[in-house]
């Protein structure tokens, strides 16, 4: 689109000037029902006004001081989000990547801190753990890796939802200190594994003495219908990292620790210059305290199955329907062939939506969505599927 930038993206023709709520606007003064919050991020919708107040508010105070001094809305934070994930201890940093690089340093040093030379984390296949070096050779995706190499060592991979696997990694590799795993695949395409795996992956932990990290990046803050994915499973991960819906919109990640895992960082260990700074944490303070005092995990979950209910009904018998998936406001819908056209075709009706891993539709609407919005997003999505499907180079 500009020459301006680096060719990292495609975009859409289409540039947004405002929003409020689960809607946005064009340039051009066209309105636009957003499925997608811009990617799991503005779970509080647009122009949350509590979010704009803290800022505006915390903006006019103080933006940012150092990590070298003590930032009390930073402390605040982190005892919130200890106290709702079960965690001990907080690292703030600006992004899922970064989020995720704290953990792998953490599971490196745990592992050295127990004599191990070359400490390994299993990583899956299908997963995404951020563009980072490290974090990219953590993905399970060849096209996000091609062209990087070397990749940064250390990882073992095995298949999503496979404990079995896992099991034998133990069995024959020694070396191995860590486990991190998406609790739904989000890139990969909304995959939920088998009830029991998380269970099953806290068991194998506990018994190796592995460290079990869940990467909460897309999960987390409410989308699945729990503050955190992990809730429904009943157990709690030794670190567990955060991101995209944290600050709605703002850049700020969390890495966060229980345990053996909480003390593993020292003085000097890692940093960040802007990570947590005062602005920041003002906003994601106001997104936690309005997660829960709005029960938005509740209604993700209600809406989610509201949607996921609409979605199989209007789609059972549709030729080019291969799967329908959801947990709380995570949907995808997967479909037989490469769907990628259909982005555009939903822009031009006015929804936001996203494929990912080529032929799965997703939908991460905001968590403040109402049944109306709900059942328009479904309407809209199912007619553009109807008139996929009758486009099927198989079935013509
Ligand atoms: C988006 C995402 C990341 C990367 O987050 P960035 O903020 O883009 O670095 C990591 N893990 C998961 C599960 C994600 O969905």
């Amino acid at each position: 689109m500009s020459e301006q930038l680096m060719d990292t993206y495609s975009p859409l023709p289409v540039a947004f000037e405002r929003g409020e709520g689960v809607w946005l606007w064009d340039t051009e003064g066209k309105r636009y029902l957003d499925a997608l919050s811009g990617i799991a991020v503005c779970n509080l919708g647009h122009a949350h006004p509590l979010v704009a107040k803290a800022l505006c508010e915390q903006a006019g105070k103080l933006l940012h001081t150092s990590n070298i001094y003590h930032i009390s809305l930073q402390e605040r934070l982190a005892g919130e989000l200890n106290r709702l994930a079960g965690m001990e201890r907080a690292f703030f940093c600006n992004s899922g990547a970064e989020a995720n690089e704290a953990a792998i340093k953490l599971a490196r040093l745990y592992g050295h801190g127990k004599g191990i030379k070359s400490p390994a984390i299993i990583v899956t296949g299908g997963s995404f753990h951020g563009r980072t070096m490290a974090t990219l050779s953590a993905t399970g995706n060849r096209r996000i890796q091609a062209g990087f190499e070397p990749l940064v060592r250390g990882f073992v991979r095995v298949e999503y939802n496979d404990l079995e696997a896992m099991r034998n990694v133990a069995k024959n590799d020694p070396e191995v200190v860590a486990v991190l795993v998406e609790p739904v695949q989000g890139e990969g395409g909304i995959r939920i594994p088998d009830e029991g795996y998380l269970a099953g992956l806290r068991a194998l932990c506990d018994e190796q003495g592995w460290l079990l990290m869940l990467d909460e990046v897309q999960t987390g803050m409410g989308r699945t219908g729990e503050m955190f994915a992990f809730q429904h499973s009943g157990i709690t991960p030794d670190v567990t990292t955060l991101a995209k819906g944290l600050g709605n919109g703002v850049p700020i990640g969390a890495c966060l620790a229980r345990g053996e895992a909480a003390k593993v960082f020292r003085p000097g260990s890692h940093g960040t210059t802007f990570g947590g700074n005062p602005l920041v944490c003002s906003a994601a303070l106001a997104v936690v305290e309005t997660l829960q005092r709005e029960d938005l995990p509740a209604r993700a979950a209600l809406l989610g199955e509201r949607m996921l209910g609409r979605l199989r009904d209007s789609l059972a018998d549709n030729t080019c329907l291969r799967d329908i998936r959801g947990m709380g406001l995570m949907l995808g819908i997967e479909l037989n062939r490469p769907c990628g056209e259909l982005v555009e075709e939903a822009l031009r009706a006015g929804l936001l939506i996203n494929v990912t891993a080529t032929s799965v539709i997703r939908l991460l609407p905001p968590l403040i969505l109402n049944e109306q919005e709900a059942d328009q997003i479904v309407d809209t999505v199912v007619r553009l599927i109807d008139s996929f499907a009758a486009t099927d180079p198989v079935a013509a």
